[in-house]
Parts: C-alpha cells; sequence; structure tokens
C-alpha cells in the first residue's frame, strides 16, 4: 500500500522503495533503552523506557540525532521484536514508553502496542516532532497515553527554511489539537509521575524569538491549561549548521529571557522551563543499537 502517513504524502510503497523519511515499512531504531534527560514528570528517577526510531519526516537541518533521522543510522526490527522490547523496558523499571520520532512507522507501532497492551502497567509516550497529519494520529486513540509534540514554529518562512516544511504549523497545529482531544489534560499518579496528558515542547532557537513568541500565544489561545508547556533552550550547533548564519551559536541568555518573560505574562499555569545553563552532550545517547 502506498504511504501517506505525514504530511509529505509521499505515496511510495515502503515494501518497493523509500520515501521522503527513508525508511522501509518495518520499523527501524538505533536504540531502547532506559533515559534520564527527558521531563522530570518523565524520565523519574527510574527513567523513561526510550525507543529512538530511525528515519523522520522532517529532518531539520539542526536536528540533535542528526545520525539517525538524517543518516537513517539504526536497526530494521519486527512488529514482534517491538512489543517485546515494551516489555523488556518495562521489567527494567521504566516509568514509561517513549517512543521518540514515532509518526512513520505509526501502523507497526499500532499493531506492537495491540499485541502486549494488555500486559503493559506504564503509559505509553508519542514523543514526536508534531508534523502529522491529525487522520494519522486519530488511529491511535486508546493506545496512546501521553502525547510530547514538539511544536517548533509559527512561520512558514523559518519551516521552510529549517525544516524544508512551509506547511508545519498548519498541520502541527492540528495535530496538537488531535493530541488533546485524545489525552486531555496532565494527570500525575501518586510518585508524580505522568499518566496521562498532553505536553508541548518548544525548542527556542536563535535569531527567532519573535516566532517563539507566536507560538506561545498561539498554545495559550488554543489549548486548554490543563496541558503542560515545556520550554527548552538546549540547542546546539551542529556541524552541518556551521556555515549558517542563524544557527551557528547557542541561544544568548537575553533572548531566552525575552521567551521566558513572555511565558510568564501569558500566565501559563503548568510546566517546564528548562534552565539556560542545563544543556548537557548526554541530552543525546549513544546510537549503539542497544536494546534492540
Ligand atoms: S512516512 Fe515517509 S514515505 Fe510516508 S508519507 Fe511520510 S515521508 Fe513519505
Amino acid at each position: 500500500m502506498v504511504c501517506k502517513i505525514c504530511p509529505r504524502q509521499c505515496g511510495v510503497d515502503r515494501n518497493k522503495g523509500v520515501g521522503f523519511c527513508g525508511q522501509g515499512e518495518k520499523p527501524a531504531a538505533a536504540r531502547a533503552a532506559l533515559h534520564y534527560y527527558e521531563e522530570p514528570v518523565i524520565s523519574g528517577c527510574k527513567g523513561s523506557g526510550t525507543i529512538f526510531f530511525s528515519g523522520c519526516s522532517l529532518k531539520c537541518c539542526y536536528c540533535q540525532n542528526y545520525p539517525i533521522s538524517h543518516g537513517n543510522a539504526g536497526k530494521t526490527i519486527t512488529v514482534e521484536r517491538l512489543s517485546e522490547i515494551y516489555l523488556e523496558l518495562q521489567d527494567q523499571g521504566a516509568h514509561n514508553i517513549n517512543l521518540v520520532n514515532p509518526t512513520i512507522f505509526t501502523q507497526p507501532i499500532i499493531e506492537s502496542i495491540r499485541d502486549v497492551k494488555h500486559r503493559m502497567k506504564i503509559p505509553f509516550i508519542w514523543n514526536s516532532s508534531g508534523y502529522e497529519l491529525a487522520e494519522s494520529l486519530r488511529m491511535l486513540e486508546g493506545l496512546i497515553e501521553v502525547f510530547l509534540p514538539d511544536l517548533k514554529y509559527v512561520s512558514p518562512k523559518l519551516s521552510a527554511l529549517y525544516s524544508g516544511a512551509a506547511d508545519y504549523f498548519q498541520y502541527a497545529s492540528q495535530a496538537v489539537l488531535e493530541m488533546y482531544r485524545q489525552a486531555g489534560g496532565v494527570r500525575l499518579n501518586q510518585d508524580g509521575m505522568i499518566e496521562k496528558g498532553l505536553i508541548i515542547r518548544h525548542l527556542v532557537l536563535p535569531n527567532s524569538t519573535h516566532d517563539s513568541i507566536k507560538v506561545l500565544q498561539w498554545i495559550k489561545d488554543n489549548i486548554p491549561e490543563d496541558a503542560y508547556i515545556s520550554l527548552m533552550s538546549q540547542y546546539t550547533p551542529i556541524p552541518q549548521t556551521s556555515g549558517m548564519k542563524f544557527l551557528n551559536r547557542r541561544l544568548s541568555r537575553r533572548e531566552y529571557h525575552l521567551v521566558v518573560q513572555k511565558l510568564q505574562e501569558l500566565d501559563f499555569k503548568n510546566g517546564f522551563i528548562q534552565s539556560l545553563e542545563s544543556a548537557c552532550p548526554e541530552y543525546t545517547p549513544e546510537f549503539d543499537l542497544s536494546g534492540l
């Protein structure tokens, strides 16, 4: 069957070839292990059972996971193996199953969750770029407890320049609304870990505070207050952005302060503000096929 699962809508048969995302039909991933560098309600003290999927339908030029998103590093696995991995991570004590960049494998992920859902005591997290079709997300109904999308840009110019997707906001805004419809507001368990709900992430980029403020305003105007927002400061230039005038440096203190100030002005009730000092290399783990 031809693939139109994400907004790229390539229409290729992924049994025979690949589209923009660079991936065939079977799931492929680069790591499945406990991960400790997500928001505190996700990582807790025992870690989030994180599966980093290979390929990407967005491919931002500054991606911190470049070798897997652009380079397609990773290993192809079966749907049955993916189900086993969920159980193994649960046995290792994971607070949740964190599906990183899952969109292009929506169908095999649905099958893999259905096979083991009755044995899972921890929530599934859909940790995505936000560049998704609302109708594809509707297929996840009842399978995913927590949605953790990015909302990267409002400006079509910026999204075209950095992610080759002028229509990013058009799709991501609808995707986030669908995620809230399914998961609703955040609910924590007695240990303070997330059980269900929506957390929207926004990574502030250098030279883009104007657009960050538009993102915050849209969230405030469109998403109920019981969803969380996670403002992130960890942008780090990579070799691929070294020639790019606007992306070849870290975020300045002044820029981040401006966006944090807007967040406070808008009076968001729930969420996280990453400190500017906290970015560290551990955020990006080794993509060494662990746990696959
Ligand atoms: S998942 Fe891949 S092949 Fe399918 S539409 Fe998106 S980019 Fe194209």
